[in-house]
């Protein structure tokens, strides 16, 4: 795991709880409660390569309907240009 943040140098990183925003193909899957490590400076954010591969593997079982996520929720979505 990181000792620094790669992004702005800080030496600082905590270990959080995150929501993670994943996206296969146009299928986006949101998982709650994702471990992490963020750079008390900037936010930066950084994840276990072994937490990224369990989501990845995850969303690959939903999007092939070989298993059912806790629940689904309607998402808005909007193009920056008609942003007011
Ligand atoms: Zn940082």
């Amino acid at each position: 795991m990181t000792e620094q943040c790669a992004f702005c140098g800080n030496k600082h990183l905590t270990p959080k709880t995150t929501r993670y925003l994943h996206q296969h193909d146009e299928q986006l899957l949101i998982v709650e409660g994702v471990p992490c490590l963020e750079c008390d400076f900037c936010g930066e954010q950084y994840f276990e390569i072994d937490v990224l591969k369990r989501i990845e593997a995850d969303h690959r079982e939903i999007a092939e309907h070989r298993r059912e996520p806790a629940r689904y929720v309607s998402v808005a979505v909007e193009a920056f240009d008609s942003v007011r």
